[in-house]
């Protein structure tokens, strides 16, 4: 149990019920007996600022921001690091010995993380992505597949304009593809990202033709709640690997733990069923 000395962090956003990471986290400061507490932190849209700047008078180590906070975040922190500049969004705030407060951005660091030890074999180097979605969490898959080498981004959103600002906005070998044209997209690609929440529990499947997509072609969903999305299970009978989302919401947790609380956390299969165990029996 915390005690009166114990290190304060949280998740702020609106809703929070649903968040698993307070799961998470709790399972990691009981794992590591670390003095600490990580609380939801419900705040609704007028009373973002204030909450936000009061982390530290309040004596908080720092949060993780979700939705819909993560873009104004980054505009309320005191710095950023360069990831979370070029996402344009920050989910680990932390507040440093003179009270300001830092930004980073960990979700690309999530979902990057999450592929590699999914796959150990895939090479990001070998050919283009295909992505789907060009919302918060597509820009953080953009960067982290940048980063990793990937050689070109073939992006398609509903909303081309969308694509059109993601692609302007990180910058690098993208081509944006009109939502008509993804099968085609998917022609030499080596992976298949979706970073829409279609195929969620509750709502619509993702709808895609997989017909000209390589068998060798790795596929890759966010959307954790099921497991296996119908995208996943759609490219598994094909024949191609698969890796789901859940791995990027653990891995993405880590690095602000370690900030917070001075340890470095692993993910483990126990920590994977742990947070499962929090999910709704109908996101299984
Ligand atoms: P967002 O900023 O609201 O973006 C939503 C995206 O989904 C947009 O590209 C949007 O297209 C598209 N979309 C929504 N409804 C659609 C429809 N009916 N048909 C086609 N496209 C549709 O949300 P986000 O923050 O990027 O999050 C997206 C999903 O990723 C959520 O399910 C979230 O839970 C999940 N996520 C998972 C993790 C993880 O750790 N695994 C991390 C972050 C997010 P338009 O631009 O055309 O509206």
């Amino acid at each position: 149990m915390p005690n009166g000395q114990a290190k304060l962090a949280g998740v702020m956003g609106w809703p929070i019920g649903h968040s698993l990471s307070p799961r998470l986290h709790g399972y990691w400061l009981d794992r590591y007996g670390i003095n600490g507490a990580y609380v939801p932190l419900a705040v609704p849209a007028d009373a973002f600022d204030g909450a936000f700047r009061a982390l530290p008078l309040l004596g908080f180590a720092g949060v993780n921001v979700t939705i819909p906070y993560k873009e104004a975040a980054l505009a309320a922190v005191d710095d950023a690091d360069e990831t979370a500049r070029r996402i344009g969004a920050a989910n680990t705030i932390s507040v440093l010995p003179d009270g300001s407060l830092y930004g980073q951005n960990t979700d690309a660091f999530g979902f990057i993380t999450n592929l590699k030890n999914g796959l150990p074999d895939w090479r990001p180097t070998e050919g283009p992505a295909v992505v789907i979605g060009a919302g918060g969490a597509a820009r953080a898959v953009c960067v982290a597949l940048l980063d990793a080498g990937v050689p070109e981004i073939r992006l398609a959103n509903r909303t081309v304009r969308r694509a059109d600002s993601l692609a302007r906005d990180i910058g690098g070998p993208f081509a944006v593809t009109p939502w008509s044209k993804l099968a085609a997209a998917m022609e030499g690609a080596c992976l298949l990202v979706n970073t829409t929440g279609l195929g969620m529990t509750g709502e619509p499947p993702l709808e895609v033709d997989l017909r000209h997509l390589a068998p060798e072609a790795v596929v890759t969903d966010i959307v954790y709640s099921p497991l296996e999305t119908p995208l996943l299970a759609a490219a598994r009978a094909r024949g191609n690997r698969t890796v789901d989302g859940l791995g990027m919401l653990l891995h993405q947790g880590r690095p602000g733990f370690a900030r917070w609380f001075g340890v470095e956390p692993d993910v483990t299969p126990a920590l994977r069923e742990f947070v499962l165990a929090g999910l709704a029996p109908a996101g299984r």
